[in-house]
């Protein structure tokens, strides 16, 4: 059994105002509806028991830009390029980066004859 009354609290929270992205130092603002549409948070943890970084955490945020710059040195493809898996994805990542990255719409899934 709960034992209560109705009390006024004062309540403590984080709240994010403005998101800098980690690279180039830029400072984003979310928009009307409370959305961060250009900086990414990319989080990356350490768990391997033999890792040189073992059991840290590392929060990243990048905006789109620098998202972009870091990407585009990839060698191969990220997972999910252009919103798909198929055994084009890597032709369609080399010319994106041969032909200056860019921005891309989600229904652009044209695929690149190899
Ligand atoms: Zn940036």
């Amino acid at each position: 059994m709960r034992n209560s009354e109705i009390k006024q609290v004062t309540r403590h929270e984080e709240i994010t105002h403005s998101i800098t992205c980690n690279k180039c130092g830029n400072t984003h603002f979310p928009d009307d509806e409370g959305e961060y549409r250009y900086i990414h948070k990319i989080d990356i943890r350490f768990d391997g028991d033999y890792n040189n970084y073992r059991s840290k955490c590392w929060w990243i945020d990048l905006c789109d830009d620098c998202l972009i710059d870091m990407v585009k040195e990839l060698k191969y493809a990220p997972d999910w390029f252009k919103g798909s898996r198929s055994e084009h994805a890597q032709a369609e990542f080399e010319k994106w980066v041969e032909d200056g990255c860019k921005p891309m719409s989600r229904f652009d899934s044209k695929e690149v004859s190899v």
